[in-house]
């Protein structure tokens, strides 16, 4: 178990994931279309089929030491997830549920200062086959470990801890930022 700092990568925002273990969370790599929209929106560069990687967990788990307020958020399809970047240098750095009471935070590894506590990738989402179709790798993992951490969250009234969201209205901290249909279209996918 580690408290591990991360960073955004100009380094204004920093924070600590606490107490991370590989059963704590799940390190998933994602291959969907909208991560790879949301890297190429966001850092200019496609990470094609390579996917992305994050590390799914409960927000309580995440503090910020600096830079809480550079956050800002956007999303492609608002009522179903919303991203989180640090307005300073645009990265993207953590995904969540437009809804505070599903307890649930991916924050992406590469701003992490070391992954060796949390584990290897355990788990591929998306992963595109030969004929169109997309499958996961331990759904059980994705899906089971992700509702059970956000169901204690719940009952224990941990998922009212979150840097995120004001508790009272709900809300994320920031508004989120819809692409326009312009930029939506620079986006090849
Ligand atoms: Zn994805
Ligand atoms: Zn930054």
């Amino acid at each position: 178990m580690a408290d591990i700092p991360f960073s955004c990568s100009c380094g204004d925002i920093r924070g600590t994931l606490h107490s991370a273990t590989p059963q704590g969370g799940n390190h998933v790599r994602c291959y969907c279309s909208a991560c790879r929209a949301a890297a190429l929106y966001t850092t200019g560069i496609d990470p094609e089929n390579r996917g992305v990687e994050l590390f799914q967990t409960t927000p309580d788990k995440i503090s910020f030491q600096q830079g809480h307020s550079k956050l800002s958020v956007f999303s492609f399809t608002p009522r179903k997830l919303l991203r989180f970047r640090a307005s300073c240098c645009g990265v993207q750095m953590f995904t969540m549920l437009p809804t505070p009471k599903f307890a649930l935070a991916g924050i992406m590894t590469d701003c992490l200062e070391d992954c060796s506590a949390i584990g290897p990738v355990a788990s591929e989402a998306f992963i595109p086959q030969d004929d169109g179709s997309t499958k996961h790798s331990s759904a059980l993992k994705i899906y089971g470990g992700t509702i059970w951490r956000a169901l204690v969250a719940r009952v224990t009234g941990r998922w009212k801890q979150t840097p995120f969201f004001d508790i009272a209205t709900g809300k994320p901290i920031a508004p989120v930022y819809v692409p326009s249909a312009e930029e939506r279209a620079t986006l090849p996918f």
